[in-house]
């Protein structure tokens, strides 16, 4: 057991001071400060005055085994490590395929989220990749998500991309209502994650399924919303039709300065455009391989996103783009975890899994992370590592 005193607590909504207790793994009190007092060895207390206490981020996009892979073999990217979610204060993650469905495999992505979940994080993936018709573990969407634990949706499906498999609106409804079915027939989310691209079509082949059909706009998940300021704008128009708008924090100087919106300003114009911070999310996009291409569509360079850029993106929307620190906590923790069905996750309250950080409240940097009621990294000192990650004092 774990009790976390004086702590500064938001929920993602800020509650004030409170004390938390942590029991196995599950977040069984929530009460004001000193009115929980437990007698015994087996109950460790953490002070945690001048912290802030939230929730362990969600991330619903990271390609956990790699991904990329457009420039050759060689730029094809790295598996991730539990200590890139560990210090990036990420304790449940959506693992994905990409472009690649070919060298990425499913079983290869659902023994990676095995591997990390028996190291102490949660992990769900989609089964898929870019291409319709979608790859799949058995025949079918539905089977994959209904008869395998781990999936939860589909995706990352990409429209609007040179790299897409140009799906036509009959594709593409076909494959969300198979996912929509699969995930009502085993009470999952079953959501199609997409990927947009920065064709000019942007969101329209969604608009135009769910104006040709009875799919409600919240069947589908679009990222890279702040690819262009033009998509934006566009996934403005969405979310006021009621559609969820993923933001991609990982980035780079080369991508911004192509057009991307800052993760952190995109925030804060949807905000202002009058979206639901409920219907708002940011991923890391997490080891995806960040490409460059010129004008005439060749690949200059390849970076790999990173998860940290996740909590970045949080203070920087506080700090720079003024956004209140509780909104800029939702969208990385309940909004995600709700779009999900992940009921207990993203949030502190009593009978939600311990998944835990404590930031420093004058700069937010990240101090204690607990996952799943297993404390992970304390006073900035990571307590776990992956079994087979080197070079990192312990
Ligand atoms: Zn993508």
């Amino acid at each position: 057991m774990y009790l976390i005193k004086n702590a500064r607590v938001f929920t993602p909504n800020d509650i004030g001071q409170k004390d938390i207790l942590v029991a196995g793994q599950e977040i069984i009190d929530v009460c004001e400060s000193g009115a929980i007092s437990v007698k015994g060895a087996d109950c460790i207390e953490i002070e945690a005055t001048g912290k802030i206490l939230t929730p362990g981020l969600v991330d619903s996009l990271v390609h956990i085994i790699g991904g990329g892979g457009e420039g050759g073999f060689t730029t094809r990217t790295p598996e991730m490590y539990l200590s890139d979610a560990i210090q990036a204060g990420v304790t449940t993650l959506i693992g994905v395929l990409g472009t690649d469905s070919v060298t990425r495999s499913l079983p290869n992505l659902l023994a990676k989220a095995c591997a990390l979940e028996e190291e102490g994080l949660t992990v769900f993936c989609h089964t898929g990749s870019y291409q319709i018709p979608a790859r799949t573990l058995f025949e079918s969407i539905d089977q994959d998500i209904i008869l395998i634990e781990k999936f939860i949706g589909v995706g990352e499906i990409a429209i609007s991309d040179h790299r897409s498999s140009q799906p036509n609106g009959q594709e593409l409804a076909r494959l969300a209502s198979q996912t929509r079915v699969g995930g009502m027939l085993s009470g999952k989310a079953g959501i199609v994650s997409v990927h947009v691209g920065d064709s000019d079509a942007c969101l329209q082949p969604i608009l135009d399924v769910v104006s040709a059909t009875d799919l409600p706009i919240k069947q589908f998940y679009p990222t890279h919303i702040n690819r262009s300021q033009r998509l934006l704008n566009a996934g403005k128009e969405f979310a006021a039709l009621g559609g969820y708008v993923d933001l991609t924090a990982s980035t780079t100087p080369e991508i911004l300065a192509a057009g991307e919106v800052k993760c952190s300003t995109a925030l804060s114009q949807l905000l202002n455009a009058g979206v639901s911070a409920s219907q708002i999310t940011f991923s890391s996009d997490g080891f995806a391989s960040l490409p460059d291409f010129d004008d005439q569509g060749n690949l200059r360079g390849l970076k790999v996103g990173s998860l940290t850029s996740l909590l970045d993106e949080v203070r920087d929307a506080v700090n720079i783009d003024h956004v209140p620190l509780e909104t800029a906590l939702t969208v990385v923790t309940r909004s995600p975890a709700d779009i999900l069905k992940l009921t207990h996750k993203g949030r502190i309250e009593k009978g939600a899994d311990a998944d835990l950080l404590l930031l420093d409240a004058d700069n937010l940097q990240l101090d204690t992370v607990f996952a799943n009621g297993k404390l992970m990294m304390h006073e900035k000192r990571l307590l776990k590592k992956g079994l087979f990650e080197t070079g990192q004092s312990i």
